[in-house]
């Protein structure tokens, strides 16, 4: 997938929280056991250069390991992993590998409180996998479609949206329940971000607008694809700006939400809004490599070792964590990110985010916005 869901399971940044007087620690695990897919999107993060699955028992094992090096790290005990099935498309893998891998875990690790949540594409959705994505998935699921734009495509050349929005019908029936869906923004599509919400809005979805960023095959397109950080904030803009004259809660444009509980409610968010990831995300890839997560993983930085060899390298944690505790005296003031993501940081070469422009555009449209609203209704 171009951009991953760990937010699914992990929307806000409990790492660690209070749940009555229990203090519960909480990790993520993106788990991706193979990267082979059915369809041949022309802007997927992964280039299939990793034949291998890795089987529910190699799943179970590595989870595991990650646990013991995760709590000798980090001193806590777990008590909980939030686990995003991804891929490839992890649909590919029966229903009997999710169970299979599922009652493994339980038996590995009766004390954790396993999560399931799945990214998928959702082509292979079926009759068969209801029970499934009801029981173990509780419906956290979510997906891709770019409006507007060609990079989607299906291995046999049949229509992506026709394929695609087929399946996400049967699953909003099944769940009643919008779909969480990630759309990539690229020169193709920016003009239209009205048009991609308005669409999202009638077709069930609920939207996340992301910017196309060079990974995988996305590294070899046209460079004029790519839109700049300014084309990409505005869009955001647009995109919140249209959002807010929809009255219907349960309609979520994911960016507007995540800057409302940013700047209206004072919320520290996970990913990408922090600087405080490491340790507390992981991304196993087919082979049992362990990365920081899936964008580290794509882009080959912050390898941790193999967890289904449970060989770790501490020293590489340790070097993740010490990019992260330099924050700017800029950044703690202003407190909407805390410099961002890391793996955007290190590659470029930077003390915050590529994305800081955009976020702080996005906040004060969402802050003046809440102002407004206030200064109508009386309450200043
Ligand atoms: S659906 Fe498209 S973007 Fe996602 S893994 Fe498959 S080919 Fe890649
Ligand atoms: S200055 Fe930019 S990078 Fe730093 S916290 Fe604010 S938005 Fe994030
Ligand atoms: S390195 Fe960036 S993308 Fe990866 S988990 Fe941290 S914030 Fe998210």
């Amino acid at each position: 997938m171009v951009t991953l869901a760990i937010r699914i399971a992990t929307q806000t940044v409990i790492h660690a929280c209070a749940i009555g007087n229990k203090f519960v620690k909480s990790i993520s695990i993106i788990v991706k056991p193979l990267y082979s897919c059915n369809a041949s999107c022309m802007h997927c993060s992964i280039t299939n250069d990793m034949p291998v699955i890795l089987p529910p028992s190699g799943v179970s094992e590595s989870i595991k390991n990650i646990v013991t090096f995760a709590e000798s790290y980090s001193g806590d005990t777990i008590d909980e992993i939030n686990i995003i099935l991804h891929g490839g498309e992890p649909m590919l893998l029966d229903v009997s590998y999710v169970n299979k891998m599922v009652n493994l875990l339980k038996n590995s690790l009766p004390l954790i409180r396993c999560n399931y949540s799945i990214q998928t594409n959702l082509l292979s959705y079926a009759p068969q996998w209801r029970t499934l994505f009801e029981k173990v998935f509780e419906w956290k699921a979510s997906s891709s479609y770019d409006f507007y734009s060609s990079f989607r495509k299906t291995k046999n050349g049949s229509d992506y949206f026709t394929a695609w929005y087929d399946k996400v019908k049967r699953y909003q029936d099944d769940s009643g329940r919008r779909l969480y869906t990630i759309c990539v923004l690229s020169r193709e599509n920016v003009d239209y971000v009205e048009d991609i919400v308005r669409e999202a809005y009638s077709c069930g979805l609920n939207i996340k607008l992301n910017m196309l960023y060079a990974a995988g095959k996305a590294k070899h397109m046209d460079k004029s694809l790519y839109i700049t950080q300014d084309e990409y904030g505005n869009a955001l803009i647009r995109a919140y700006r249209i959002w807010k004259t929809y009255n219907d809660n349960n309609f979520i444009f994911v960016q507007g939400n995540d800057f409302e509980n940013i700047a209206i409610y004072g919320k520290q968010l996970g990913c990408p809004y922090t600087s405080s990831c490491v340790g507390n995300i992981f991304c196993l890839l087919p082979n049992g490599a362990l990365y920081q997560c899936g964008e580290c993983a794509d882009a080959k930085q912050f390898c941790y070792g193999n967890a289904m060899e449970n060989k770790f390298d501490i020293t590489q944690i340790i070097n993740a964590n010490a990019n992260n505790i330099d924050i700017s005296e800029e950044c703690l003031d202003c407190g909407i990110c805390g410099g961002g993501c890391l793996l955007r940081r290190v590659t470029e070469c930077s003390g915050k985010t590529p994305y800081c422009s955009t976020y702080r555009k996005l906040y004060k449209e969402v802050k003046t916005h809440d102002d407004s609203v206030c200064q109508t209704n009386k309450c200043v």
